[in-house]
């Protein structure tokens, strides 16, 4: 039997097939480098191809992808870094003798943390030896439907044959297409390795990406300025999205709302930008750093997937999905071939769900599983300096989905106890005399007020929800939070105390 066997579950018989290898994962990302794993663990024969650039002004990372290299790890040490200025900040109040102008470093926390993410690095190709998975370090692109060409640093070639593919090369930040942005724009590929410190920066966009990086830098110690078109955190429960930049205003981050920048120059080593403001009128403003963060396309082009049968959609670049529930088997529109990660259109970009649909995947094609990728629900957070945090969506997607009258939506304020010390100074921080936390549960009436949405913004909101997310997964109802006891004092405690 020469005939690659790929049913509805996925399930491919390895033993029967002609191809060198079962599975060949192009992307040594956090999903990639999970689902090859598991594929070995069933007894494939797997190889990740994952492209780093040896030579000293290589721009491509080491294994890890966007999460470990230009992502989640540096900017959760990097909201750290914020976190411990603010700690330093309230110190006074519980009796340290620390100086109002700390100084810091950005030298060291960025030859820190690069040393750190190439720890990981050198980690994540342990690993794959251990768990006998082969590692190409080469760039990939399909020749047909079972084969790719691998190209290396030193342009050597070779061709590949599996009876499988996972794509899982994620994306990049996109560019704006304005004058002067690639020569005087940095992405958040460059921020985390910036070799002199940014200084006052420009970010542009209101995202994830946009907010968290203007959040951290302005928690650090530099002035930071964020340029956003339109709402806040799109797809965020709004009361949230605006309640976490409020915050940061407050506190002192500059936020130009419905601002469009038309063209970027250099100044010497500052950039200077011409935008367009509220009133669409042109206006001038001058940055040491200005940090693009208006999106991420996905990496697709450079694949040749036509030469495969592979479908993108043609705006975001990114991969369909096939079937019932569109793309939750990962099945691309060639059977063989499967997507996972930030590459596949319409789902969650976060790297926990590229690393358990990569797993589960694994387990249907080698280990007779049937389990899918639940892609609803995913709990998110915001790492903002007030954290914004949920397991499922906000209230414009709940009246979206089950209609206005059909929701209730119980919320509260409340002040941590940790703010209460500093609160009392004669002049506490000005975000924190005007802010509140807040939290939000939407609930089903008609099920037994059924939680379908909570919602947290305030201190450690990725540490609570992540907990809370268990409950909206098995069904809590409003009732199972009131019979709750709380932890007092803390924060999450406001959760099981709402009427
Ligand atoms: P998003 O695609 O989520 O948002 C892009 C932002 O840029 C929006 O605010 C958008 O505004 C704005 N924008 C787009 N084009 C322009 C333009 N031409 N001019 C001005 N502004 C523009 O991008 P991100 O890169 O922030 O995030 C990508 C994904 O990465 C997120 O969806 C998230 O899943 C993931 N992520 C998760 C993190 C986490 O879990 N903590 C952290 C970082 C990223 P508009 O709304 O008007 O379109």
């Amino acid at each position: 039997n020469t005939e690659t066997v790929v049913v509805a579950e996925n399930h491919i018989n390895f033993a029967s097939h002609p191809y060198e290898y079962d599975l060949i994962v192009i992307g040594g990302g956090s999903g990639g480098l999970a689902c090859s794993k598991q594929a070995a663990s069933h007894g494939a024969k797997v190889a990740v191809c994952d492209y780093v650039d040896p030579t000293p002004k290589g721009t491509s990372w080491g294994l890890g992808g966007t999460c470990v290299n230009v992502g989640c790890i540096p900017k959760k040490l990097m909201h750290r870094a914020g976190l411990i200025h603010e700690a330093i900040l309230d110190a006074k109040s519980f009796g340290f003798a620390c100086p109002d102008d700390v100084q810091h470093s950005w030298e060291t926390l960025v030859d820190n943390v690069q040393n750190y993410i190439g720890s990981l690095n050198f980690g994540y190709r342990n690993e794959l030896r251990s768990a006998n998975v082969e590692y190409w370090n080469s760039k990939a692109r399909f020749i047909d439907a079972h084969t790719v060409e691998l190209r290396d640093a030193q342009g050597r070639i070779e061709k590949k044959t599996a009876a499988a593919f996972v794509i899982s090369v994620g994306g990049r930040p996109k560019y704006l297409d304005v004058e002067g942005d690639r020569e005087c724009c940095v992405t958040s590929d460059d921020l985390f390795s910036l070799k002199e410190p940014p200084g006052r920066t420009l970010v542009v966009g209101a995202s994830y990406v946009a907010l968290e990086c203007a959040g951290f830098l302005h928690a650090i110690g530099f002035s930071s300025t964020v340029m956003m078109r339109s709402i806040p955190l799109r797809g965020f429960d709004q009361q949230c999205a605006q309640l976490v930049v409020d915050y940061m205003q407050k506190d002192g981050v500059d936020i130009w709302r419905g601002c469009l920048p038309k063209k970027f120059e250099r100044v010497g080593k500052q950039v200077k930008v011409h935008y367009t403001d509220d009133k669409g009128e042109m206006k001038q403003d001058v940055f040491d750093t200005v940090l693009l963060a208006i999106g991420r396309y996905a990496l697709t082009k450079q694949l040749d997937l036509d030469k495969a049968g592979v479908k993108v959609e043609s705006k975001s670049e990114k991969i369909v999905g096939v079937g019932e529930g569109i793309g939750d088997t990962e099945q691309t529109t060639c059977e063989h071939i499967f997507a996972i990660g930030d590459v596949l259109d319409g789902r969650p970009e976060l790297t926990p769900v590229a690393i358990q649909a990569g797993q589960l995947l694994a387990d249907r094609l080698f280990g007779n599983s049937r389990r899918k990728m639940d892609y609803l629900g995913v709990p998110t957070t915001v790492f903002t300096p007030l954290e914004a945090s949920c397991p499922a969506g906000g209230e414009e997607e709940a009246i979206k989905t089950y209609g206005k009258d059909k929701i209730e939506v119980y919320h509260n304020l409340y002040r941590p106890l940790e703010w209460a010390l500093p609160m009392m100074e004669l002049q506490p921080r000005a975000a924190r005399k005007e802010t509140a936390c807040f939290l939000k549960v939407i609930v089903l009436p008609s099920e037994q007020e059924r939680i379908i949405g909570m919602h947290i913004v305030g201190d450690n909101a990725g540490e609570i929800i992540q907990g809370f997310a268990l409950a909206v997964k098995l069904r809590a109802c409003k009732r199972d939070l009131d019979e709750l006891v709380g932890i007092h004092p803390t924060s999450a405690e406001s959760f099981t105390t709402l009427s």
